[in-house]
């Protein structure tokens, strides 16, 4: 696996010229976790793959998640056994392909009174969940007594708690797991690109034959010949099916996720709980870093689907879910330093209410051939691109007599993940901290650079070591910014702070201190006027008090 393919916007023209010139076997519309799996499914089997997406990589659902490649637990309730079997497999798999990325992450499910799992049933579905994701050794459900769970989260609810169920999980950042994919991907010859929308289909004798595409930037438009068309766009799939005139039967039903971050004094859980909440439903609270996050909700959507916005409500309801679970504790709206909102991307099924839809994926084929999937989880990406490919190929073998190779997609490692040398992630974080540790830098700096870039911190290091700068702190986010320029297609500054270094949910205090000077780096490398330095200012301002602000949604 090479890693450091060149990946630039600085490229941006080359790129556009290929996109329109060359002729694809797929094309990929949308740039989110199920486009990026999809990517490096289908070229990693040989196909010669195009991807392009209207905003940002990960701009969609993709890094509004609650960032846990999880079995879904839940699911059981549903007796949804399938897919707890396949999303509950698929953890230990990823893991093993970005074991930097994808870190084990133990949840701890507590048993109150009158609560919606009693012992026995937490028990048992816990029994199920580990037999269905064959896990094993530590990783397998203990039933804890109260006392042992107080033990782990002293800020339980003492006086109603009864014990607690304690199993394994995963927790990650799904906006670098879809970067990480859709990079692996170039590896295998995929051209893909940010910041271009699809606005129509092509046709040769009414099936498809490809995309029309503008450039969003420049308002160019071109069109990209191609053999497949597969529509990977998230909660836009109906939009795509529209144009093609194919949007009949099914459609999708769009909920809103909203996530609330805390400092971790504010909120010092000790590990990561999955609670009960008044309602019936069920939160998590994750402590990542220097802060807590908690979340989600799930309420039905039908507003702009590009502005989706944490309404004071949300806020409301999150934090009060939390005040209950942990009575020592009492936040506030002013305590949140930061928020997102998602949607999810779900089939419509009739009479059923937002949280008993289910998270199961589905692949829609047009008479014109145009290939949409929806549905779906983080989780399952794998699997979900896996079975589109396997699509194609039939499609092929029909249409061509093609044979197409099977998915391997379980043994390739996505980019940053060669940690050989050093055994264990742990240890690489460790060997990290010690060598910018005499710069000033804290542990937390060297489990922040490794778990973002993996191993490809080295290449961040090799930066470092070049940038000629004072202030530390500032050469580093330099030398990051350097590497998400060159390897990553980073455009904006709102690309660099959302989802490449996840600092606007996680760090949100590190981007007062980095916005001019990163604003700067950007004016020289990209060659910008005032103007447009002073819009991204605007821009990421904005973008700051939206949020993390909620006082003026209070009036
Ligand atoms: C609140 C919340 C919490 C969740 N938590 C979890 C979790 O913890 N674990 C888990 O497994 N799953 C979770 N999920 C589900 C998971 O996040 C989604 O299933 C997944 O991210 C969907 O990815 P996607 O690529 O299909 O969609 P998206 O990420 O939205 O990607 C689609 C992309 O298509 C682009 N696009 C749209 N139209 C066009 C066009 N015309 N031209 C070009 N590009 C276009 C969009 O800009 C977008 O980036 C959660 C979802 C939500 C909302």
């Amino acid at each position: 696996m090479k890693e450091n393919i060149r990946f630039s916007n600085l490229d941006r023209e080359n790129t556009i010229q290929k996109l329109s010139e060359e002729v694809f076997d797929l094309v990929i519309i949308g740039g989110g976790i199920t486009g990026g799996g999809i990517a490096l499914d289908a070229a990693s089997r040989g196909l010669k793959v195009a991807l392009v997406e209207k905003g940002d990589f990960a701009s969609g659902t993709s890094s509004k998640s609650t960032k846990l490649i999880h079995g879904g637990l839940r699911y059981l309730k549903q007796f949804d056994f399938w897919l707890v079997k396949e999303v509950g497999s698929e953890r230990a798999i990823v893991h093993k392909l970005a074991p930097h990325l994808v870190l084990p992450e133990k949840m701890l499910l507590p048993l109150i009174e009158n609560g919606s799992y009693g012992k026995w049933l937490t028990s048992i579905g816990l029994k199920v969940y580990d037999i269905l994701a064959e896990v094993s050794g530590d990783d397998k459900r203990q039933m804890l007594g109260k006392k042992e769970a107080m033990k782990l989260e002293p800020l339980l609810p003492k006086k109603i708690l009864k014990g607690a169920g304690y199993y394994a999980e995963y927790r990650t950042d799904d906006a670098r797991l879809t970067m990480e994919s859709i990079k692996t991907s170039l590896n295998y010859g995929t051209v893909a690109l940010n910041y271009v929308q699809v606005d129509g289909f092509i046709y040769d004798k009414e099936m498809i034959a490809g995309v029309s595409a503008r450039d969003v930037h420049s308002g160019i438009e071109f069109n990209i010949k191609s053999k497949y068309v597969i529509n990977a766009s998230g909660p836009w799939v109906d939009e795509l099916r529209t144009l093609n005139n194919s949007n009949k039967a099914k459609r999708l039903h769009l909920t809103k996720g909203v996530h609330l971050v805390f400092p971790q004094e504010k909120l010092p859980i000790k590990q990561s709980v999955y609670f009960d909440i008044p309602d019936g439903r069920m939160m998590f609270a994750i402590p990542r870093g220097k802060v807590t996050y908690v979340g989600t909700t799930d309420t039905n959507y039908t507003q702009d689907k590009n502005k989706v916005t944490v309404d004071i409500a949300d806020a409301i309801y999150l934090i009060s879910a939390v005040n209950n679970m942990f009575p020592k504790i009492h936040l506030e709206l002013d305590d949140i330093i930061s928020s997102w909102a998602g949607l999810r991307p779900l089939i419509h099924e009739e009479g059923k209410s937002t949280s008993e839809l289910s998270r199961k994926d589905e692949i829609f084929v047009s008479d014109t051939g145009l290939i949409s999937i929806a549905g779906g989880k983080l989780t399952g990406y794998r699997k979900m691109a896996e079975r589109v490919v396997d699509r194609v190929a039939t499609r092929m073998k029909e249409k061509h007599n093609i044979e197409l190779a099977a998915c391997t997609t379980d043994e390739i490692s996505l980019c940053g993940s060669d940690f050989k040398k050093f055994k264990h992630v742990k240890k690489y974080i460790a060997a990290v901290y010690e060598r910018i540790k005499e710069d000033g830098f804290t542990e937390y700096d060297a489990w922040f650079l490794v778990t973002t870039y993996g191993k490809q911190t080295e290449t961040i290091l090799e930066n470092y070591g070049n940038l000629k700068e004072t202030d530390n702190v500032i050469k580093m986010a330099k030398a990051e910014l350097h590497f998400g320029i060159a390897y990553e297609m980073v455009q904006t500054p709102m690309d660099f702070f959302i989802r490449r270094t996840g600092r606007l949910y996680f760090d949100i205090d590190s981007i007062k201190i980095l916005l001019n000077p990163i604003l700067e780096e950007f004016k020289k490398v990209f060659e910008l006027k005032n103007s447009q330095i002073e819009s991204y200012r605007e821009e990421l301002e904005a973008q700051l008090i939206e949020s993390s602000d909620f006082t003026l949604r209070r009036n």
